[in-house]
């Protein structure tokens, strides 16, 4: 049975495995000098039209904990939304590999930052009893299912550079992104001004992994030491970087990204027809928000359904992946169909 708890909850994608299972040949060197990581991290640097740094670690926490430990001291702080993962999903992982750099959370609507709040954020104090502001981190796309336009993106690292911060982004769900926007990898990251970005490739249908791309190289040094002493220097890196080579030799992660999307555009118009209530946030990636009222809820999950209400700003958060069938979507709003119509 499917469900809309998370994009993690899919499986692998074929192009992904029949990847992994071509990498399960013999014996190869270890710790990334392998044949399969170079070819993976250039694909990268194809696919991003740049000479970036790539590093590849386990998951999305620590992705982000150490690329942003990388730019910062610990008496830094980092600019963040108040919904960002890296705010309440993170078990305070990047205070930690900073070494004790505070994330500042700030308000916004749509789950996304703007020019206009980072700037408040830093010159509200200038002092030395305030930690002194190095980064902003944006999350593409957002955590409520939402997408930053290339002129967001531009305004915001403009912001930033003036006002003397690093840009880091969370790419949990960058595929989503860029797919939604049909822009290229690169017109949303460094061409704007992104000097960061951790590129998920777990929710995008690999079995693990996600890659972190320094598009300023000077920024990546010493990264492989912090990798190692975290715990995420992949010993068969292969099984790590191969995945990667199925998903970009064909555009397989555009189309798989670009379904989830459409799944999630499905689900929230046959919302609107069948109930008439409105998602909580635009959908324009692969999430649909909704407050649900709680005995269709309940209904749901007494029928199986299995989807999160923690994430966010409230609702339900019902979130499609690469392999969501369309009579998935479809069986979910015939069971809300029902629930809603029952009398009280
Ligand atoms: C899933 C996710 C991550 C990564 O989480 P891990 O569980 O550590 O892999 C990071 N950022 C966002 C926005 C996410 O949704």
């Amino acid at each position: 049975m499917q469900h809309f708890a998370s994009d993690n909850y899919a499986g692998i994608c074929p192009e992904a495995l029949s990847a992994l299972l071509a990498a399960n040949d013999g014996h190869v060197r270890s710790y990334g000098d392998d044949l399969w990581t170079l070819r993976v991290a250039d694909r990268l640097r194809q696919l991003f039209e740049t000479d970036c740094d790539v590093y590849f670690v386990f998951n999305g926490t620590a992705a982000n904990s150490l690329a942003l430990a990388a730019l910062c001291q610990p008496y830094h702080s980092v600019i963040c939304h108040q919904l960002a993962h890296v705010e309440t999903d993170e078990c305070g992982a990047p205070e930690f590999f900073s070494n004790g750099a505070k994330l500042l959370a700030v308000g916004g609507e749509q789950g996304k930052l703007t020019p206009q709040t980072i700037a408040e954020a830093v010159t509200r104090r200038s002092d030395i009893h305030y930690p002194k502001p190095k980064v902003v981190t944006l999350t593409q796309a957002t955590e409520v299912g939402t997408v930053y336009r290339p002129d967001e993106l531009r305004a915001i690292a403009d912001t930033a550079r003036q006002l003397g911060l690093r840009v880091h982004m969370d790419g949990a769900r960058f595929a989503n992104a860029v797919a939604s926007l049909g822009v290229s990898p690169a017109d949303v990251t460094w061409r704007t001004g992104v000097d960061v970005l951790c590129f998920g490739g777990t929710k995008m249908g690999l079995p693990v992994g996600e890659a972190v791309l320094f598009f300023d190289r000077r920024l990546s040094e010493d990264f492989a030491y912090r990798c190692k002493q975290a715990g995420q220097l992949a010993s068969k890196m292969r099984f790590l970087s191969a995945p990667w080579l199925g998903i970009l030799d064909d555009g397989a992660w555009l189309r798989h990204a670009a379904h989830a999307n459409a799944m999630a555009r499905r689900l929230a118009a046959g919302l609107a027809e069948i109930t008439g209530w409105p998602a909580l946030f635009p959908v324009q990636a692969n999430a649909v928000f909704v407050q649900l009222p709680e005995p269709v809820d309940a209904g749901l999950r007494e029928r199986g359904w299995l989807f999160y209400n923690f994430i966010g700003a409230g609702g339900a958060r019902l979130m499609c992946g690469w392999d969501t069938a369309p009579e998935t979507v479809d069986r979910l709003l015939a069971d809300i169909r029902e629930l809603a119509d029952r009398p009280a």
